[in-house]
């Protein structure tokens, strides 16, 4: 009886932790992974909410108090979260920090020197990379439980190794000339590389810098030189911009693609595993152009024909009114 008045004392102070590991994650795709490989022993949590944008996130308070009470913290790196090593810094949290990107091959920067591309999971070769760093340390959190981790590693590892066939093969049906990806953001040159797309973006890696009006002229050059039948929207961006290019253009929307964010519970991409698979699926069945039949060049040769139309009529006019002059 008195122990348990002591533990009801400890607990109401907060000095009683919750029995399992807290591990937190700064993005929700490495929330997902965390949760494939230990759902069953961890208490874990995610900093930037699903459909929010992690380049321009702002940390709040209940953000370093989570930060401060967890065992484990999970971090993409390459500047992905540039607020995350502050927030850690100002917690004064004990917990072990591991980025999750240790040991890929980071794109660097076309526009700067020693700034790397940090959208390394958009190749799932690199994901096994984070899956494989997310097992390690949760076994060395917790090594009690070292057999559930291995296990669920195990099963996720071959799920994630068809995922990266399934991208590969299902590209190959885009006609060669049409596997042009034209987005928001620079958030797809893992992808392109690894599954061979070119890669165009109005705006660049992060977020942060907006679109100029070079940017635009740079796209829509592309898209005339190209003829791509679609071009797509991301998930935690706003659209407007595609979209006025997308109708000033004549090109389609080829639907909308998850890049800094897994999808909610309705879009079918509610995990990373559905975010790649859901990404890979718009992207083919838009650049293969059936879904959009004749409708896209129907625009063009019907303002075409309006065109040669007044030129004609003009022209006539233009005679009618020689001839008049000429006869009076
Ligand atoms: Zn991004």
């Amino acid at each position: 009886m008195k122990s348990f008045f002591l533990s009801l004392l400890m607990l109401s102070f907060g000095i009683l932790k919750s029995e399992k590991p807290l591990v937190v994650c700064s993005a929700s795709m490495i929330y997902d992974m965390v949760k494939e490989i230990g759902s069953e022993a961890l208490d874990i949590k995610v900093i930037v909410p699903i459909g929010g944008d992690p380049h321009l996130y702002n940390p709040t308070p209940s953000d370093a108090t989570l930060v401060s009470n967890a065992d484990l913290i999970f971090i993409n790196g390459l500047t992905f979260e540039g607020w995350i090593l502050e927030l850690i810094e100002n917690s004064g949290t004990s917990a072990a920090v591991d980025t999750v990107t240790n040991g890929v091959a980071a794109i660097q920067s076309g526009k700067y020197q020693n700034a790397f591309d940090p959208h390394a999971w958009m190749d799932v070769s690199n994901g096994l990379v984070y899956i494989k760093n997310i097992k390690n340390s949760l076994i060395k959190l917790d090594p009690e439980n070292k057999g559930i981790y291995e296990k669920n590693y195990d099963a996720y590892k071959s799920k994630l190794e068809s995922l990266d066939k399934y991208i590969e093969k299902r590209i190959l049906e885009i006609p060669e000339a049409q596997r042009v990806l034209i987005t928001s953001h620079d958030a797809f040159a893992y992808y392109g590389k690894r599954y061979g797309l070119q890669l165009e973006a109005i705006q660049g890696m992060s977020t942060e810098a907006e679109a100029q009006t070079s940017d635009i002229i740079r796209i829509v050059n592309v898209i005339k030189k190209t003829k791509v039948p679609a071009i797509f929207i991301e998930s935690t961006i706003s659209p407007k911009l595609i979209q006025q290019i997308a109708s000033d253009n004549n090109v389609a929307i080829g639907g909308e693609l998850f890049a800094d964010s897994i999808g909610d519970k309705d879009s079918g991409a509610n995990s990373y595993y559905l975010m790649l698979k859901k990404n890979t699926d718009t992207i083919v069945e838009a650049l293969k152009g059936e879904k959009f039949g004749e409708t896209k060049y129907q625009h063009e040769s019907e303002s075409g024909w309006l065109l040669y139309g007044i030129i004609g009529l003009s022209f006539l006019l233009g005679i009618v009114v020689l001839f008049l002059k000429l006869n009076k």
